[in-house]
């Protein structure tokens, strides 16, 4: 399984977080509490915006 980052920016402060692809918990946003992604069992439902897909080596 590739084990990717996403840069997600934040649609309430625009914080920019790297946030794992497959994240096994709904994580926030480190400012502001921002849900920034949903697990969904499989790949991260990701609520803010994706600045940059960062992929694994
Ligand atoms: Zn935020």
């Amino acid at each position: 399984m590739a084990r990717d980052f996403y840069r997600v920016k934040c649609s309430e402060c625009g914080n920019e977080q790297k946030i794992f692809s497959h994240a096994s918990t709904k994580v926030e946003c480190l400012v502001c509490s921002e849900e920034l992604a949903t697990s969904t069992g499989g790949k991260a439902e990701v609520n803010g915006e994706i600045a940059e897909e960062l992929k694994a080596e």
